[in-house]
């Protein structure tokens, strides 16, 4: 068989741990066998992280800028416990905070959905996809504790001097207060990420925040969102049709639970931070979710939504026999397999990557799965395979 060609390269970053195991039997067994697979190579594994004092990871987010799209294998994000382990030089941050920063880019997680694997809320037949701003609020709040009676205030000094003022309470005992922050630029990106994601995805959106009750702060995100939808996207929108839809927080949870799925959900800092959580649990696993960072430019940044599996390597590395779910890193590779295609007109890697997430769905939908699965599975008569035979079956699916 004649494999597919690629005319430019993937931007590749591997990773660590268990993951890293993974994505060399992904690449062995269901990538270079098909395909001509050309990629530009970052080791973002810890231990070459340290060696180049972590311009490794500086340089991948440059390729990624560079030729648009990057598949990404889990990373550790080092503590203290991992300065021992791997006897660092300094703690290095976390690359998909770097990343992110250098992109400007908004994270977007999304649900693969088989059969026999079924929600607990029974009315999601299609997956929710959460994006999370990941800029200020109350992660980059300035905190007191009011020790006794006093007056609060927030003051702004502009450059030329001027202050504003405005009350937050005279207190008659002691209390509490914080201040929390956003830029229009940031809000400006998070909306423009989430507004060309809809588009590229074809699903409608829906953002909300609290802006009855915060009439400045959280009225400025609702805002600038209509602002840009008006003035951008709104012909794009009514084109394809589909809808940006905005609603109070409380009420766009109250509908979530109630909807079918099929669309993406935009959050502030806070509320996704929370909501993604619940999304992503009721939806049954983290070895199911896959995450795309994208920037506000078009540039795409695919990855499995869960970490290393640091436990599963530990047994690993004494021999033992692991059964880790390689799915959310196998559809990593498609989702950027098929914006590289989509990008160079490439129909052919399209339509290998359709062909890999379908064999992948059709291998647990037969009942032949990790062990994460088959403990929650409504399937019966389940094969529980190991971390190669898994990857072992999907591929004779894809031969067939
Ligand atoms: P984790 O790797 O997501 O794993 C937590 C637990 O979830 C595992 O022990 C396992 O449960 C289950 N699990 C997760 N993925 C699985 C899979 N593919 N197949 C089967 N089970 C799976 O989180 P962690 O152990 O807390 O973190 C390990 C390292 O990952 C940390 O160093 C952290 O910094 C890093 N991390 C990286 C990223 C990223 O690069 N995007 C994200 C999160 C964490 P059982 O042990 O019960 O089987
Ligand atoms: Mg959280």
């Amino acid at each position: 068989m004649e494999k597919i060609k690629m005319t430019t390269p993937l931007v590749e970053m591997d990773g660590d741990e268990m993951t890293r195991i993974l994505w060399k039997m992904i690449k062995e067994e269901l990538l270079l066998p098909f395909i001509d697979l050309k990629t530009e190579y970052y080791d973002l594994g810890l231990e070459h992280r340290n060696e180049t004092n972590d311009q490794v990871t500086v340089d991948s987010a440059e390729a990624t800028k560079k030729y648009g799209v990057a598949v990404k294998c889990a990373t550790i994000t080092p503590n203290a416990a991992r300065m021992t382990e791997y006897n660092l030089k300094e703690m290095w941050k976390s690359p998909n905070g770097t990343i992110r920063a250098m992109l400007d880019g908004t994270v977007f997680r999304t649900p693969i959905i088989v059969k026999g694997i079924e929600p607990c809320v029974k009315n999601w037949v299609k997956p929710i996809t959460l994006a999370r701003h990941a800029y200020g609020d109350v992660y980059k709040n300035a905190e007191i504790k009011i020790p006794g009676a006093g007056k609060a205030e927030l003051v702004f000094t502009a450059e030329d001097g001027t202050e504003t003022r405005e009350l937050i309470h005279n207190f008659k005992g002691a209390g509490i207060i914080q201040g929390m922050h956003n830029t229009v630029d940031s809000i400006s990106s998070f909306a423009r990420a989430c507004l060309n994601y809809a588009v590229d995805t074809k699903q409608d959106i829906w953002f909300a925040t609290k802006d009855t009750i915060s009439k400045k702060y959280d009225h400025t995100f609702k805002d600038i969102f209509q602002e840009i939808y008006d003035k951008e996207y709104k012909e794009k929108f009514e084109a394809l049709g589909i809808e940006y839809f905005y609603t109070l927080i409380d009420d766009a949870v109250a509908r979530v639970m109630k909807a079918k799925g099929g669309f993406i959900w935009a959050c502030k800092n806070y509320d996704g931070d929370v909501m993604s959580d619940m999304v992503s649990s009721a939806f049954g696993s983290l070895a199911m979710m896959t995450s795309v960072l994208v920037s506000p430019t078009g540039v795409y940044e695919y990855e499995a939504a869960h970490g290393t599996v640091q436990r599963h390597y530990y047994k690993h590395l004494k021999g033992e026999e692991t059964s880790t779910n390689s799915v959310a890193t196998i559809f990593a590779w498609t989702g950027a397999l098929r914006k590289r295609g989509e990008l160079d007109g490439n129909d052919s890697l399209m339509a290998f990557a359709d062909r890999l997430e379908k064999a992948t769905i059709d291998t647990i939908e037969a009942g032949e799965m990790t062990k994460d699965l088959a403990l929650i599975t409504s399937l019966e008569n389940v094969k529980v395979l190991n971390s190669e035979q898994f990857i072992q079956a999907i591929r004779s699916r894809l031969e067939a």
